[in-house]
């Protein structure tokens, strides 16, 4: 375990403050056992940032920590995944300059053990791909989903 540096705002070029001082990382867990694909996603409780929105699992990276690290422990940490059942295809990075959000695309072939694991979130569920559109999302995944949404299909046929 190395340490945790990574939380703190970076004030950002886009004129928007964002958590984590070396950028933030989340993990798009697609779910491959059931008839069609699914995304975990996770309803972020009240008292958070975006609070009441749906949201991937992530948050600050560590300096010590690549992308596909810092989203696999934050997936850990608060939905309980099971790193060794998840196999990472493609990580989407959404670079602002001083700040960037990289979004790790990954495949189980099983629910990956995931639960409500702390108290960031309130609720958990598989969507399909075309019903994560129509849920409140939080502002970052609202934005990127439409480059997200194509990539994850994109690993679907790879
Ligand atoms: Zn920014």
């Amino acid at each position: 375990m190395g340490m945790r540096d990574g939380d703190g705002w970076v004030d950002c070029n886009c004129g928007f403050r964002h958590w984590g001082l070396f950028g933030a990382a989340g993990l798009l867990l697609v779910r491959r056992d059931t008839p069609e694909p699914k995304v975990l996603l996770q309803l972020r409780a009240a008292w958070t940032h975006g609070g009441g929105t749906w949201a991937l699992p992530g948050g600050a990276r560590d300096s010590h920590e690549d992308s596909v690290a810092a989203a696999l422990r934050e997936a850990h940490e608060e939905m309980g995944i099971e790193i060794d059942v998840v196999t990472v295809k493609h990580v989407f990075s959404d670079d602002h300059g001083p700040w960037r959000y990289d979004t790790v695309i990954a495949h189980t072939m099983s629910d990956a053990g995931a639960h409500i694991a702390n108290p960031e979130s309130t609720e958990t569920q598989w969507a399909l791909l075309d019903e994560v559109e129509n849920l409140i999302l939080h502002p970052g995944l609202a934005q990127s989903w439409a480059s997200l949404k194509p990539l994850t299909h994109q690993t679907l046929i790879d």
